[in-house]
């Protein structure tokens, strides 16, 4: 059987900590990299001057802010950082950013449409988000809720729709709408929660009657798996409510998201056996992203080493049509082509489900489920008879991946309105598809 090779992370620029300081989640904490300045008296000597520049040059462009805890900057090969697929999600070069496509938004979702109440998005009937905190272990420059998500950058002043001060309207609002079944707890990262509130989330909603799931998101087992491992308290938190919902017949499980295999570590095995032995049941929600994950020995050495790890892969998302994440995007027929090569390489129920997050807020939508696909200027078309059966959600290719032409006509002021009005394309449709 082919062996998975499994990356333990390079500790040469934290070689001045112990073992037990750099496994500390604390001393991750204490030691991430936030600002610029400090990545710069990090990598000084090790990579060429130029290529700082190029990250600090590319930062100002960028919805995002930087953080990366040492364990994940010891994941980069600092040697080859210019490529590698790690740094590439977390630190921008000014070299691979791209002018944005101009259907690219802040709130490409439109969450904040769909929030009746501060923190909360409720857009399917038995499911809502419950955006917990703003901060996360580490930033991913494509972070889909650049919106509220981080420090203020040049680009994005942020939301602060997050805050503790609202848990208490949005229970409300679960509690009045008997249709909620499912919650989603994100953020942000719940790994930034204190087990106190991981434990009033979890109990209150378990104990709103008609709530019978809840996914608690956090990206800390591929970034920071050390928090499953010596934050004792906050992991004890997390399997007591796992357990009170296993008493009341209820689901309880967490969400991940890891992109590459290079984050599987030997670290994460050892957070996933402690995870596993409490019977906390972990899935996987992958970004498809361009010069790190967009072929296909990657991703199936990913969907590969993720089942190893016992954590299902769920979910492929096309990267969202965020505002400075141009240069991430693939077009939908690369998606396409992707899951066609990919599934058959494992079982079914170990091959993620890939999907377009339909823009303007239509949810998930399989790749190969598009109404049409228009190729000159890139537009596809998925329908969501769940959320608006008169609406069509229209996805846009990046502009890279198509001719000059329609390079250009993207290009003029207006051009949205006059390429859709050109090709009859209208976001409402007359009369709901049977
Ligand atoms: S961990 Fe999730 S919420 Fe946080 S920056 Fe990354 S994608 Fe955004």
């Amino acid at each position: 059987m082919q062996q998975l090779q499994v990356r333990s992370e390079n500790r040469t620029l934290y070689d001045h900590a112990s073992a037990a300081e750099f496994n500390d989640h604390r001393w991750q904490d204490k030691n991430s990299v936030a600002r610029f300045k400090q990545l710069e008296a990090l990598l000084e000597g090790l990579i060429a001057p130029s290529l700082l520049d190029e990250i600090g040059a590319g930062l100002s462009k960028v919805g995002m802010s930087i953080r990366l805890t040492p364990y994940i900057m010891s994941l980069i090969d600092w040697r080859n950082a210019d490529t590698d697929p790690i740094r590439r999600q977390f630190l921008p070069m000014l070299s691979e950013q791209e002018a944005d496509h101009p259907c690219l938004a802040v709130d490409s979702l439109g969450e904040r449409e769909t929030s009746p109440v501060p923190s909360l998005v409720h857009r399917y009937p038995d499911k809502v988000l419950f955006l917990v905190t703003s901060v996360c272990p580490v930033y991913c420059q494509y972070c889909t809720r650049s919106y509220a998500v981080g420090q203020d950058t040049l680009l994005v002043q942020k939301d602060h729709v997050t805050s503790a001060r609202n848990w208490e309207a949005a229970f409300d609002y679960i509690r009045a709408h008997p249709e909620i079944e499912d919650i989603v707890i994100s953020g942000g990262d719940v790994a930034r929660l204190k087990p106190a509130n991981i434990r009033l989330l979890g109990n209150t909603l378990l104990e709103i009657e008609h709530v019978r799931r809840l996914r608690f998101a956090t990206k800390a087992l591929s970034v920071q798996p050390m928090k499953f491992l010596s934050d004792d308290d906050w992991f004890q938190a997390i399997v007591e409510v796992v357990e009170y919902g296993r008493s009341m017949f209820k689901d309880v499980c967490v969400h991940t998201h890891f992109n590459h295999p290079n984050e599987i570590t030997p670290l994460v095995e050892q957070a996933m056996r402690r995870l596993h032995n409490e019977g906390v049941y972990v899935r996987n929600q992958a970004v498809l992203l361009r010069g790190v994950n967009d072929d296909t020995d990657t991703l199936i050495k990913l969907f590969r080493g993720l089942g190893r790890m016992n954590i299902h892969p769920y979910y492929v998302y096309l990267c969202d049509m965020v505002m400075g994440t141009e240069h991430f995007r693939v077009p939908l027929s690369t998606a396409q082509e992707l899951e066609k090569t990919v599934r058959g390489t494992t079982a079914g129920f170990n091959t993620p489900l890939f999907v377009v997050d339909a823009p303007g807020g239509g949810g998930k939508r399989d790749v190969h489920s598009a109404e049409f696909q228009e190729v000159e200027f890139g537009i596809s078309g998925f329908r969501s008879p769940a959320v608006d059966p008169l609406r069509m959600y229209h996805y846009f290719d990046p502009l890279r991946s198509l001719g000059q032409a329609a390079r250009e006509a993207w290009k003029m002021p207006g051009s949205k309105d006059q390429i859709m009005a050109k090709l009859g394309y209208q976001s409402r449709t007359a009369t709901a598809v049977a």
